[in-house]
């Protein structure tokens, strides 16, 4: 089984500021540090390094080459991500001495993925593989709508929320991931409660109450605590939760030991400074001590 990834793909340059600029000033950084993120490559790092086989679907541009050179040395397979005409998506982020941030967020190539590609690649998927989404690309419903064809699983983070994406992808679901706020966005939305929007199981991570699985069939609902660690940097937490949730399924784990994995892993995740690059693997997942 695989799980296929339409995702995006992020540079993170990070500057140091001795303070973050105001209106019209121009200020030097003393540092630049540049990292790979996107929830698409934070979730297929996930996925890959908890042992499955990731397909990455995407686009870079002519300056992305390094970012899937990343990907494929974290053992993405990234045939599927195609090099087009317009700027890698790109998140410049200004942190002051406090390690208080700002954040420019540019989608660039992430929103320009061509449909033949999209197509290419899921025709190439096996009826039980995985399609994971978010909201940072293109092409979400056609992804759904065409891998549902072909008896794919599809998977949705709904981040960053938008009530329009998420509602027009929603008919096509057997997974739907949210955070609490979320999950209390859609709550509003649609005006119902997350078991009854048609999806089979929803999953809901909780920061550090730990995460909810409701069985949209049943109505049942399991919960689990996080785990005690001193979290240092819960940027990337949830893309890990998810792909290593997805990751659990996709090796035949029952749902309640796919998300016992998946919260082992974001709770190893919050104790470390960075996103993909730090995402840990199976054998340091299983092997920590909480
Ligand atoms: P997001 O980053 O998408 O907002 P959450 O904050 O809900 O997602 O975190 C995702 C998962 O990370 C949680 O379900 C939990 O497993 C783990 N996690 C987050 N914060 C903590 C914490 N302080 N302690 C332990 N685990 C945590």
């Amino acid at each position: 089984m695989a799980i296929w990834n339409l995702g995006s793909i992020n540079a993170d340059m990070v500057y140091t500021m001795p303070h973050l600029p105001t209106a019209g000033e121009t200020l030097a950084a003393t540092e630049l540090d540049q990292f790979l993120g996107g929830k698409g490559a934070n979730m297929s790092v996930a996925a890959a390094r908890a042992g499955s086989l990731a397909h990455h679907i995407g686009a870079v541009g002519p300056d992305g080459k390094w970012a899937v050179d990343r990907l494929t040395e974290y053992g993405v397979d990234t045939r599927h991500i195609a090099q087009i005409d317009v700027p890698t998506g790109h998140a410049i982020i200004a942190v002051d001495q406090q390690g208080e941030n700002q954040i420019i967020l540019y989608s660039g190539a992430n929103q320009k993925i061509d449909q033949n590609s999209l197509k290419q690649a899921l025709t190439q998927a096996n009826a039980g593989d995985i399609l994971v989404m978010q909201n940072e690309t293109n092409l979400q419903v056609d992804a759904a709508r065409m891998a549902r064809g072909l008896g794919l699983k599809v998977c949705y983070a709904a981040a960053p929320f938008d009530e329009v994406a998420v509602q027009a992808v929603l008919p096509y679901l057997d997974f739907l991931i949210l955070n609490q706020v979320e999950a209390a966005q859609l709550e509003r939305s649609t005006g119902k409660t997350p078991d009854a929007l048609g999806v089979s199981d929803v999953i809901m991570t909780l920061g550090a109450r730990g995460a909810r699985h409701i069985d949209g069939n049943t109505g049942v609902i399991h919960d689990i605590p996080a785990l005690p660690v001193t979290a240092v940097d819960t940027t990337g937490a949830g893309d890990t939760f998810t792909g290593y949730i997805l990751s659990g399924l996709d090796r035949g784990l029952p749902m309640v030991n796919a998300m016992a994995q998946a919260n082992r892993a974001a709770a190893l995740m919050v104790t470390r400074h960075g996103t993909a690059d730090v995402i840990p693997d199976l054998k340091d997942v299983l092997d920590a001590r909480f």
